[in-house]
Order: structure tokens, then C-alpha cells, then sequence
């Protein structure tokens, strides 16, 4: 991770603050009232999935975050958004991920009754 850039955050508590800016953040860091609430963030990937009603819909946004200052957990996380923002370390990550191809096979055992009973109704 490149760690060249720096930037400048002024904060209520502790003035302005330099702190190294991650390659892959595209947070604005103009000024916080907390130099602990500071927070990197990346852009969001979601899934997107195509609906017949409202064309593509997105789901489960991932973007990477870290909270330098943070007096619990100041690593980088990946964080996604189920029914709230969670985050995960690597091995969560790819929990979730298999937690996505298991839904995936559930989807199509679901399409494929879904189509078996819409033919049942037109016989
Ligand atoms: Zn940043």
C-alpha cells in the first residue's frame, strides 16, 4: 500500500492533524470535531443485480475503512453493508463470500422450483 500521499485534518480536540492518506481513500478530509472519529474510506463495489421493476438493483456495497485513531481497532477493515455496516478481517471476508456463492446456489434451486410451478399453472 502506497502511503506517499499525506493529508492535513483539522480537529476540534487535537488541531490540525497530518496523517498518511491510503492509496485507496477517497474520504474528504477537510476537518472533524474528534481526531478519533477520523476515517478513511474507499468506494464502494455492490452487488448489482438485475430486476425486471427497477433495472439494476445494488446490494451488499463493500469498501475498504480504517479509523487511524481509533482506541479499539485502528486496522483496515472490509466493510459491507448487510442489514447495517459490518466489518471483516480477511478470513471474514471470505466467510461472506461463501456465505454469497451457498445464497447464489439457493437462488437458482429457487428458480428452477419458481419455474417448474409457473409450468404447472399454465397446463
Ligand atoms: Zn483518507
Amino acid at each position: 500500500m502506497s502511503e506517499h500521499r499525506t493529508v492535513t485534518v483539522h480537529t476540534a480536540d487535537h488541531g490540525d492533524v497530518v496523517i498518511p492518506e491510503p492509496q485507496w481513500c477517497i474520504a474528504p478530509h477537510s476537518s472533524e470535531g474528534y481526531r478519533v472519529d477520523i476515517e478513511h474510506y474507499g468506494t464502494q463495489t455492490p452487488l448489482l443485480v438485475p430486476t425486471a421493476c427497477h433495472g439494476l438493483a445494488a446490494a451488499l456495497p463493500v469498501l475498504f475503512a480504517s479509523r487511524p485513531f481509533s482506541p479499539t481497532d485502528s486496522r483496515i477493515h472490509a466493510v459491507v453493508e448487510l442489514d447495517q455496516w459490518h466489518e471483516f478481517d480477511p478470513a471474514g471476508l471470505d466467510a461472506v463470500a461463501a456465505a454469497l456463492v451457498e445464497h447464489a446456489a439457493v437462488l437458482r434451486v429457487h428458480a428452477r422450483r419458481l419455474a417448474a410451478l409457473l409450468a404447472e399453472e399454465h397446463q
